[in-house]
C-alpha cells in the first residue's frame, strides 16, 4: 500500500487548517514509525516507512491540547532531542500576540549596520540594531511576548507570522 504523506502540505497558520489536521492526525500517525519522543514537551518525531517523510506532533492549550502532525525535515535524533521543531499552532498564536506591536510600529532601515556583532542586517532608525534584534531585546526585557520554543524550519520564517 502506498502512503498518503504527499496529500498533506505545510500546515497553514489558521485555526481552520489546524483543526482539520487535528481530525486527520490519528489516521496520519497510524502507519508511521516513532523515532524519538520528548515527554517534557509532549512531542514525537516519526517517520513514514514507505516514503521516509518525517513528521512531528504538536499541541496547543488553546486548541484543547489535541495532537496534530505535520511534515518536518529529516534531522539527527540527538539534535531533535536538544531542540525539537517549532509547532505551527504555537507560531500562529505568537503571530496573533505580536500583531498589535507590528500594527503600531513601522521599521525604517537606517544606513548603519546592526550593532550586534556578526549580524548582516542594517539597524532600524532610532535603534542601534536591526528589526529582529530589536524585537529580541524587547522580548528579553519582558516587553513583548516570547518567541515559542522550537527549531525554525521552512516555510515558517524568522519573524512572527502575520495574524
Ligand atoms: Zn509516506
Ligand atoms: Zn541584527
Amino acid at each position: 500500500m502506498n502512503c498518503t504523506c504527499f496529500q498533506y502540505s505545510a500546515l497553514e497558520l489558521d485555526r481552520r487548517s489546524i483543526n482539520k489536521r487535528i481530525k486527520a492526525t490519528a489516521a496520519i500517525l497510524k502507519p508511521l514509525v516513532l523515532l524519538a519522543e520528548n515527554p517534557t514537551l509532549r512531542l514525537k518525531l516519526l517517520r513514514c516507512p514507505h516514503c521516509a517523510q518525517h513528521w512531528q506532533t504538536g499541541w496547543e492549550w488553546s486548541l484543547r491540547g489535541s495532537e496534530y502532525a505535520y511534515h518536518v525535515p529529516e534531522i539527527d535524533l540527538a539534535d531533535w532531542q536538544q531542540e525539537p521543531y517549532l509547532q505551527p499552532a504555537a507560531w500562529m498564536v505568537y503571530g496573533a500576540m505580536m500583531e498589535p506591536y507590528y500594527a503600531k510600529n513601522t521599521f525604517e532601515p537606517s544606513n548603519k549596520p546592526c550593532g550586534v556583532a556578526g549580524c548582516p542586517h542594517r539597524a532600524i532608525r532610532f535603534s542601534g540594531v536591526c528589526e529582529p534584534h530589536h524585537v529580541e531585546q524587547l522580548q528579553q526585557f519582558g516587553m513583548l511576548p516570547k518567541r515559542p520554543v522550537g527549531r525554525l524550519f521552512p516555510p515558517y520564517g524568522a519573524t512572527a507570522p502575520a495574524a
